[in-house]
């Protein structure tokens, strides 16, 4: 039998198969690439795309793929083969480094926010060495950038790039004045943490609003629902261990470090985590697992909902990143340490992070929002809309101490000066035992708890990057010409817990009160998505991302449209499915059984029969009937309306408060219809079978 470790990886071409296979000076080159980020001299890509065309071939691919994330938040491959005639009836199978370096496709479908003039459809992908190419379904996967003819980014990776590569520069910088010379990459990782549901393939074929718009538009809670906290890690039922299975079989071959699968918090509800990993890595290995999920799932008789809120009345779904920084040498930045200078260096880092949330708490939260996470956000569930950061009881301490000047635990008041003194140390399991906080220090990294399942990583990690290189680039100019680092260092550490420290709460986040709390201390509570986006173009924000060269202005403004444009189209679709589930399906089915009950009635009266039941759940079914029919004519007038807004921020506002608000009364109303109607007359499964039909 195959163990784990012989077929690990052997999908992808990746540093040990680089090295069987590429000349020591060709490998040498691609490797300094990956690990230093410089420049691929391109005359080496004949020979990389052979030796990937050849290994490639005798794993059985027949094709290649420029592999990218685009705006539309999901991977977009077109496939070529490899196939080049000879002559007139044989073939050979070539791939050249020009087709390896570049693609061109004509991208016109893709969102580009007018960033690509229609006359200009094409869009030109450009390979990423940094990431490893793969197979998947035969094909040859180069994970690529996307960007238009003007080299604006058009996909999701490039910023990323970007803001790894400043901030790489950024924390060596800082890192020098604390004596590392030696250290040549700071590399941003990430282990994100997956939720998702499995629903039965039979059953979610008979749900449209499941199928259009991966969510269910109407449905009243069973009787059960997640109140026992019996799903919570309980045993994995066969079908589903068995779709983990191959599910990890065919992640490992990808080189995906899938490690903790259990089962979440709701009936239905599962979790995959991996290791961590590079940023740029975990997202393409986090893109992959969505992709996974969804196709391993469907050969399994299941589907694998990535949507965040598939299901009123229990928990929804969402991605947990955690985030640190590392150096080539093997240092985590975020690891308290166990000298003065190693603790005054994790201080540091630590402020620069606790600044960059405070200072673009709004980033963070643009960077997270979506049509399907507003459902989450602010429920009783997820962090709310409001970010903040837990520290946990201890550092909180420690850092009050700090700013306070005074030792802890001592009553005189001896001064201490962090560059100086030995930290207290601090249990790091105690550290994370609160899951209501969006921004939480876990011990050696911070956990952002507010991405939606269905994210790209590669957004929130854009922002976090690019928020700590602009805060380390400021502490660097103030530490860089200070004549004793240690006193600028210590002060520098105060001022900026003083300054930041309104960003702590280490409370329940779900509590009402801690949103008071919160508008109190000029915390920024962005509710919706078509609230929040518009701020992505506000001033500082803007000189945030152009000043650190992640986004260029006019990158911004088509990437506000695209979100703002996607929002709005979501709720178009969804809206459109309601009217037809509502006028199709479920006003027919209460109509029926209206008429049944009347029928019922006439028929019992005439025997002199007892028609308590008949009538009166006849009478409340056809005032319901006609109620849900008027809200249906109100919605589809609604829409109409609302969808020849031409503002793109008006009418996603438009859809949110308008349409959206429409659409929650339809549902109340046909919800309630539900629940008197009896089950052969109700035309779809209900949530009972969603949530609880998979087999034993
Ligand atoms: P929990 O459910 O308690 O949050 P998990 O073990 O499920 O914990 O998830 C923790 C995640 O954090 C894992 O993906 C793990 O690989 C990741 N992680 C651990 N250390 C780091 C680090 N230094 N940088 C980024 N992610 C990390
Ligand atoms: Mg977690």
């Amino acid at each position: 039998m195959k163990t784990v470790t012989d077929f690990f990886g052997t999908m992808v071409f990746n540093d040990q198969v680089m090295k069987e296979r590429l000349p020591e000076d060709v490998y040498n080159s691609i490797q300094n690439t990956i690990q230093n980020g410089k420049h691929l001299d391109l005359s080496l890509a004949n020979e990389i795309a052979n030796a990937m065309k050849d290994w490639a071939i005798e794993k059985g691919a027949t094709h290649y793929t420029h592999w990218f994330q685009p705006m539309t938040g999901i991977t977009a491959e077109k496939h070529d083969s490899f196939i080049s005639p000879l002559d007139n009836s044989t073939a050979i199978m070539e791939f050249s480094g020009k087709e390896l370096v570049k693609g061109e496709s004509d991208a016109s479908s893709f969102p580009s926010g007018g960033l690509r003039a229609t006359f200009e459809a094409r869009g030109y992908t450009a390979w990423d060495p940094s990431s490893y190419a793969f197979i998947k379904d035969g094909a040859l996967c180069i994970p690529t950038a996307f960007c238009s003819y003007g080299g604006e980014a058009l996909d999701k990776k490039t910023p990323l790039l970007r803001s790894m590569e400043v901030l790489n520069k950024a924390a060596i910088k800082i890192l020098k004045l604390f004596g590392h010379d030696d250290i040549k990459t700071v590399k941003p990782t990430v282990g994100p943490e997956q939720e998702y549901f499995l629903v039965d393939k039979e059953t979610y074929n008979k749900r449209p609003d499941l199928v259009y718009t991966g969510r269910t538009l109407f449905g009243s809670m069973p009787p059960k629902g997640q109140e026992l906290d019996d799903h919570y890690f309980g045993t994995i039922k066969p079908q589903v261990k068995s779709f983990m299975k191959d599910l990890d079989h065919e992640l490992w071959s990808l080189g995906v470090f899938a490690k903790t699968e259990h089962n979440e918090a709701a009936p239905a509800q599962h979790e995959l985590a991996p290791i961590f990993t590079t940023t740029n890595l975990a997202t393409d290995h986090n893109q992959l697992t969505m992709e996974l999920m969804q196709k391993v799932a469907r050969k399994h008789g299941l589907v694998c909902l990535l949507h965040e809120k598939p299901f009123d009345g229990v928990n929804g779904s969402g991605k947990h990143n955690n985030w640190s920084l590392s150096t080539n040498t093997g240092m985590n930045l975020l690891e308290p340490g166990e000298t003065p200078s190693e603790n005054a260096q994790f201080l540091l880092f630590l402020c620069a992070v606790i600044k960059a949330v405070d200072d673009y708490q709004d980033v963070l939260r643009i960077s997270v929002a979506s049509a399907g996470n507003d459902h989450r956000l602010g429920a009783n569930e997820a962090p709310p809309a409001v970010i903040s950061i837990f520290l946990g009881e201890e550092l909180t301490e420690i850092l009050d101490a700090i700013e306070k000047g005074v030792k802890l635990g001592s009553k005189e008041k001896e001064k201490m000066r962090v560059g100086v003194h030995i930290l207290p140390k601090f249990p790091k399991d105690t550290s994370d035992r609160n899951r209501t906080s969006p921004f939480a220090f876990t011990g050696n990294k911070f956990e952002f708890r507010m991405l939606g399942s269905n994210a790209s990583i590669a957004d929130t990690n854009t922002a976090i990057n690019t928020a700590v290189t602009e805060v380390l680039n400021e502490f660097y100019d103030v530490l860089s010409i200070a004549e004793d680092f240690n006193g600028a260092l210590d002060e520098l550490i105060k001022k900026t817990i003083k300054e930041h420290k309104r960003i702590f709460f280490n409370g329940n986040g779900y509590d009402d009160a801690w949103i008071k709390e919160a508008e109190k201390r000029g915390l920024s509570n962005l509710k919706s998505t078509p609230d929040a986006l518009v701020h992505l173009l506000d001033e500082k924000n803007i000189e945030l991302y152009t000043k650190n060269k992640v986004f260029s202005e006019k990158e911004l403004y088509s990437r506000c449209e695209i979100l703002l444009e996607s929002y709005s189209k979501i709720i178009n679709i969804e809206s459109r499915t309601m009217i037809d589930m509502a006028k199709k399906l479920i006003i027919p089915a209460i109509s029926k059984y209206t008429k049944d009950l009347a029928r019922s009635v006439n028929e019992k009266r005439e025997l002199d029969f007892d028609i308590g039941y008949e009538f009166e759940v006849g009478k409340k079914l056809s005032v319901l009937c006609t109620e849900a029919y008027k809200l249906t004519l109100e919605l589809e007038e609604k829409r109409k309306d609302v969808s020849k807004i031409k503002d793109a921020a008006e009418k996603a506002k438009a859809y949110e408060s308008v349409v959206l608000a429409k659409m929650n009364e339809l549902r109340k109303t046909c919800d309630e219809a539900e629940r008197l109607t009896a089950r052969e007359y109700w035309p779809m499964p209900d949530y009972g079978e969603l949530l609880f039909g998979i087999r034993e």
